[in-house]
């Protein structure tokens, strides 16, 4: 008990070189995923814009609600791909942490992030109250 208590600084990483292996593959594997996922929903919005434009000449017969319909639709396709760009960006963070041997230290509080957390979203950045902290700081 009678240890001096550390100042904060990021600390290695709590994981061994095999875990930091295990969990890199992980990475890679979930960036493909969501590479994969975005590709899919670009072209897919890209046909349909495409679809959208050409309906100028042979859209007769369209109605408004399936033109409004597949605008929304759009959007939020849009609005996914630029979320998975987002977690494609941590993921490619946390693959620089496996490199320099940080990862799953927090990096507010330079804590261990829970392995669970971690199971749970690989790429996380923080621990689970600092990630909170964050968010609510945001929604001010
Ligand atoms: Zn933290």
């Amino acid at each position: 008990m009678g240890k001096k208590k550390q100042p904060v600084k990021i600390s290695k990483s709590q994981f061994s070189k095999r875990d930091l292996d295990i969990c890199r593959e992980k990475l890679l594997n979930l960036k493909d995923d969501f590479l994969k996922q975005m590709k899919e929903i670009s072209e897919d919005t890209l046909m349909k814009t495409q679809k959208d434009m050409s309906g100028d000449i042979s859209g007769y017969g369209l109605h408004i609600a399936d033109v409004a319909s597949d605008n929304y639709e759009r959007d939020f396709n849009l609005g996914l791909v630029s979320n998975e760009r987002k977690i494609v960006m941590d993921i490619d963070e946390a693959l620089k942490r496996i490199d320099e041997n940080t990862y799953g230290v927090c990096h507010e509080c330079a804590k261990p992030v829970a392995k669970s957390r971690l199971k749970a979203i690989p790429y996380a950045k923080y621990c689970k109250k600092c990630q909170e902290k964050i968010e609510s700081e945001k929604n001010i």
